[in-house]
């Protein structure tokens, strides 16, 4: 009896066609490492650059590896990049569902289907999940594959569980072309007869995503390369439903050196890391771009780049076949040339945060801090420990007030702050200008450098060799009391 093909010319008419679609389509482990990322962008990028649809489809067949709250972490980051879907679980759209777990009924249609055709029979082996999932054994040895359909069938019907298998040809040649590494084939006689639909009924990843690309409309395929071992099979699956090969872009791993992948594993940060780190979601995106991907023409020498910008330059051919090199120390000079880029509201807003972890003192303007620290900072997590002298006075040793060349030493330094004292206690208002203009005054009637003044100042006002501003911004922003208390503890640690 011909099978009843209605439920599956229905499921053709859905297909949205005419234009470019892409989908993101990450297994939800809690966690967005930075290739996942990178492939996020670059799928993103192809839709976006060529005014097609970005799809986020939920990889959860493996029900054995799922963590609570991970989609939400997929949804934050997407949300927080600007990546945003067209379609997706949550936005819905007119190919869904868009979670594989609540499409099982589809992936057991199509298994059969494919049985039907005669490309994929029932397996009743006693195998290992591991097996099952990996495919990894000999299928010469299989006895179901020569199984009649009518002992198949009887053996169902009895009850005896059974998977769905991919039948090989078992010889030839398969050939599938990719966009970044062209053609590749390979002896059909290498590939195994990989588990399509599980003994619980749920699909394989293996067979999950070709139905799914497939049905969804998907043109590009984007993904890690460790996926282009299992291609040819992808493309015998297409070629057994009779559906046309989507575009492969399988993308060369993020290393963390020359011979090791990034990992969580091993420590390697993911996107929310990098975030609580004090990197910019623009600086990361901008970097993470450029990890395998370069712009050309009269782009090519240039780094930085807006997520718009991007759109505009991404193209296909631009992105490499070898692995790139994540480097943390670039990371960083891409965040200081974006915080030092932001207006000086923004670059408050985003510092404030971090500024209030050790200033508390609601007296302490943070707009002046912050504008101490955009031109000398990489990241906003320096912020806190950059600026805490501010809050309390830290404890200093008088070696500090030895300053070659400013050239001063302890003695000069009481020098100065005898006379620094009077002058700014009687300054009529607490200004840098006013300030400054006391200061080079002073120095000016005493014979020395500013150099030589604004040390010891600096010094007994921060209590600190290095800091984010200098006397000047330090002083205005303690407040006069504050100042002046200061200064006369470091007096006072002079004449000791
Ligand atoms: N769920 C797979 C992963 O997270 C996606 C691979 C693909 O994009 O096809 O690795």
């Amino acid at each position: 009896m011909a099978m009843d093909m209605t439920y599956f010319n229905d499921m053709e008419a859905k297909i949205p066609r005419g234009k470019v679609r892409t989908r993101f389509a990450p297994s939800p482990t809690g966690y967005m490492h930075v290739g996942n990322l990178r492939t996020a962008l670059y799928t993103w990028l192809i839709a976006r650059s060529s005014g097609g649809a970005f799809i986020l489809r939920i990889e959860d067949t493996d029900q054995g590896r799922l963590v609570e709250g991970a989609v939400d972490v997929i949804y934050r980051t997407l949300a927080e990049c600007g990546l945003t879907h067209d379609e997706g679980p949550d936005v819905g759209g007119p190919v869904g569902p868009y979670i594989q777990s609540q499409r099982r009924d589809t992936y057991g249609r199509y298994a059969h289907l494919l049985v039907e055709k005669g490309c994929a029979y029932y397996c009743f082996c006693e195998k290992t999940e591991s097996e099952e999932d990996s495919g990894g054994f000999h299928r010469a040895a299989d006895p179901c594959r020569s199984l009649s359909p009518e002992e198949a069938r009887a053996r169902m019907e009895a009850g005896e569980p059974y998977v769905i298998r991919q039948r090989i040809p078992e010889t030839g040649t398969t050939t599938f072309h990719d966009a970044i590494f062209g053609d590749i084939t390979v002896e059909n006689a290498t590939l195994d007869d990989q588990v399509l639909l599980k003994r619980d009924g749920l699909p394989t990843y293996n067979f999950a995503n070709v139905i799914d690309d497939h049905l969804m409309g998907i043109t590009h395929v984007v993904r890690g390369s460790e996926y282009l071992s299992s291609a040819p099979k992808y493309d015998l699956l297409y070629q057994s439903f009779g559906w046309d090969v989507p575009t492969y872009v399988h993308c060369s791993p993020v290393m963390r050196d020359q011979h090791n992948k990034m990992s969580k594993r091993h420590g390697d940060p993911s996107y929310e890391d990098l975030k609580a780190q004090g990197y910019l979601t623009e600086a990361i995106l901008n970097y993470v771009a450029l990890l395998g991907w370069s712009p050309r023409g009269e782009l090519a020498e240039r780094e930085m780049f807006t997520l718009p910008e991007l759109a505009e330059a991404f193209d296909i051919a631009g992105i490499s076949k070898s692995p790139a090199i994540f480097d943390i120390d670039k990371l960083t000079h891409f965040n200081a040339l974006y915080l030092r880029a932001m207006s000086p509201e923004d670059f408050h807003a985003a510092a404030e945060p971090y500024i209030r972890q050790s200033v508390k003192n609601p007296g302490l303007d943070t707009r002046s801090i912050a504008a101490l620290l955009q031109a000398r900072c990489e990241k906003l997590t320096e912020i806190p420990e950059k600026v805490d002298f501010f809050e309390v006075l830290p404890a200093y040793g008088t070696d500090l007030f030895t300053n070659k060349k400013s050239k001063t030493n302890e003695e000069v330094s009481r020098r100065m702050l005898e006379s620094v004292i009077p002058a700014l206690e009687e300054t009529a208002e607490w200004s840098p200008e006013a300030i400054h203009g006391c200061l080079t005054g002073l120095a000016e009637k005493l014979e020395v450098k500013n150099a030589t003044l604004m040390w010891p100042v600096r010094i007994a006002a921060a209590g600190r060799a290095v800091t984010p501003g200098g006397a000047v911004e330090i002083c205005c922003i303690l407040g006069r009391d504050e100042c002046l208390r200061r200064l006369r503890v470091g007096l006072e640690m002079l004449e000791a």
